[in-house]
């Protein structure tokens, strides 16, 4: 297979650069395997920096697929505590128990098999083909579509469609190295090729980059609106104790302990106390005092002193801080 250069040249500043991350280190092909299934399940919206951390006290706690497949559901969900978008984590364990039974405890290796796993598009498809079994793929993260973009100086609205981003990443050409040569690509963006501010002056490309030569580094987004939200939580408190329940209502936090809520559509006069962003919703949040507590399904009574003794998600621990401040 014949390199063309701009892939040497990426993959060389890769071997002199390359952050050392956890699952990057020398494992077995098998702990490979199951790392880079971890890690790319906790990198779909999460940064490194903050992966990091996460990464090494699960894989510590569940060190292979089997452990993964049986581990309870309290103890999973804890491990993930903190990072936030909690489906990844059931639908790891999902995957770890179909790889289990249908695939002999192998991860597959054919991007057929590996897209009907849940939890598993399109990206991290790729991802896992590249990183895991050095397949030429190039997953197309926020990382490599910013440099792609930059690269070909690409602005135009149908330029930055997603197809067209697919199509383009073949200048990028492959390598028999492909595994490193993805990483390189995602290293590249993260480390050089930044949001704000890329520091060109230490890019291996810079010579044929078209913004570059342009000084313009600015990028064109396709700007998808968050949907509006309304939704009135009913805070009810008892020896200063809140009443959770599980959530089975909603799509979002789906079995986690929440306040009771009630979703609003387009309510007029909503005077909201809270907001909050998640997925693709701006949560409008209006609080609701009560004092006899109904019979809720699955509900119990959360002493707000040992915060730290629930497995909470987070947008229940704002709520909690907001009600002891105000
Ligand atoms: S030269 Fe600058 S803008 Fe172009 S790819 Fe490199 S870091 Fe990005």
């Amino acid at each position: 297979m014949k390199e063309k250069i701009i892939t040497k040249k990426i993959l060389k500043w890769y071997d002199l650069n390359k952050r050392s991350l956890p699952w990057r280190k020398k494992v077995s092909l098998e702990k490979k395997q199951y790392y880079t299934l971890i890690s790319e399940f906790m990198l779909q919206q999460t940064q490194v920096t903050t992966v990091i951390p996460f990464f090494e006290r699960f894989i510590k706690n569940l060190p292979s697929i089997n452990s993964l497949a049986k581990v309870n559901d309290k103890k999973l969900i804890k491990l993930w505590e903190g990072l936030g978008y909690y489906s990844r984590a059931r639908n790891l364990k999902k995957t770890a128990k179909i790889i289990i039974s249908k695939y002999n405890g192998k991860i597959p290796n054919n991007y057929g098999d590996l897209i009907s796993l849940p939890g598993i598009g399109n990206y991290t498809a790729n991802a896992i083909l590249a990183i895991a079994f050095n397949k030429s793929y190039i997953p197309l993260d926020g990382n490599i579509e910013r440099v792609l973009k930059r690269y070909l100086y690409l602005k135009k609205d149908k330029e930055i469609q997603k197809d067209n981003l697919i199509e383009k990443k073949s200048i990028f050409g492959i390598s028999s190295r492909a595994s490193d040569y993805a990483q390189a690509l995602m290293e590249l963006g993260a480390m050089i090729c930044k949001p704000k501010n890329p520091e060109c002056s230490g890019c291996p490309i810079p010579k044929k980059c078209k913004s570059f030569k342009k000084k313009d580094f600015d990028l064109a987004k396709i700007t998808k609106k968050n949907k509006e939200k309304y939704f009135i939580l009913k805070v009810y408190k008892k020896n200063q104790k809140y009443l959770l329940v599980k959530n089975t209502k909603f799509n979002f936090l789906k079995n986690l302990s929440i306040f009771p809520m009630e979703e609003l559509s387009n309510p007029k006069n909503f005077n909201k106390n809270l907001n909050f962003k998640m997925s693709n919703m701006n949560m409008n949040i209006k609080i609701q005092y009560l004092k006899n507590a109904k019979r809720f399904s699955s509900s119990y009574w959360f002493d707000k002193k040992k915060l730290d003794n629930y497995m909470l998600p987070t947008f229940t621990k704002k709520v909690v801080k907001y009600l002891e401040k105000n």
